[in-house]
């Protein structure tokens, strides 16, 4: 596609959390794609059901084998990432703030399956599981839900919010705002559908701006931007409301 392509995938998975393939392997299909930077951004250690990494100490691995990869393949960037977990209504993640210095990249997302640090966080939680069968109590949370990522936001220096509104109820303005303010990118993400145009341009137009992230949990999905581009497209978004689309002036994050 002439003029509409990605040049960074900052959201893969590897074994290392809930992903199939190896680091390797996710930087072999970012190079098979054409792509510039890649990061490895495996689940923090907060989600339930093996799906998060066993512990922090695992991402001190998984540089290691960033460094090997780094060298023995210089015509990309690889970055050391996280997605860590929401594990709190006020706002705190999975990854200590005395820890961020040890990424090279920060993503964050509110899942349902996690350690929550606290009861009544752990009750909003199972609340927002039952919504999902029951309408009208998610509804209830969208207040909860958006200030709880809010937080999240003013407390920590998130570089991307992963897929905002998936499974939960949310106020897609306000987070907006609040990632604008925090200069936070939204991620407009091509593993799930549950976004529509009109959240992309709310957010756009309270001032947020975008990473489309494939959030591959197999190295075969690296770079599988296509749905994200065509929503951004339906959405009437400018490209350079989205940080990692070729525009012929790229910034890194
Ligand atoms: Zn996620
Ligand atoms: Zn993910």
């Amino acid at each position: 596609m002439i003029g509409l392509s990605i040049f960074a995938d900052y959201h893969t998975h590897t074994r290392h959390s809930h992903g199939h393939g190896t680091v390797e392997d996710n930087v072999r299909a970012a190079l098979d794609k054409g792509l510039k930077a890649i990061a490895i951004t495996d689940h923090g250690p907060a989600n339930l059901f093996g799906v998060g990494a066993r512990n922090l100490e695992v991402f001190r691995t998984i540089r290691q084998e960033i460094e090997v990869c780094q060298s023995k393949y210089p015509d990309i960037r690889i970055l050391m990432g996280v997605e860590a977990n929401i594990i709190s209504i006020d706002g705190s993640l999975d990854v200590p703030l005395d820890r961020f210095h040890e990424f090279d990249i920060i993503l964050a997302g509110f899942h349902l399956l996690v350690c929550p640090s606290d009861l009544p966080s752990g009750m909003v939680f199972a609340r927002n599981l039952l919504g999902r069968y029951l309408p009208k109590v998610g509804n209830t949370l969208r207040h909860i839900n958006t200030q709880a990522i809010i937080a999240a936001l003013n407390q920590n220096p998130i570089d991307i919010l992963t897929h905002p509104g998936l499974h939960v109820n949310i106020d897609t303005r306000a987070i907006a705002e609040a990632c604008a303010q925090r200069a936070t990118y939204m991620e407009i993400n091509t593993n799930h559908d549950h976004m529509e145009p009109a959240y992309v341009k709310i957010a756009f137009e309270a001032g947020a701006r975008f990473v489309i992230g494939s959030d591959a949990h197999q190295p075969h999905r690296v770079g599988d931007m296509e749905r994200g581009i065509q929503l951004a497209k339906t959405a009437g978004i400018p490209l350079t409301a989205i940080h990692n689309m070729n525009t012929g002036q790229e910034t890194w994050i």
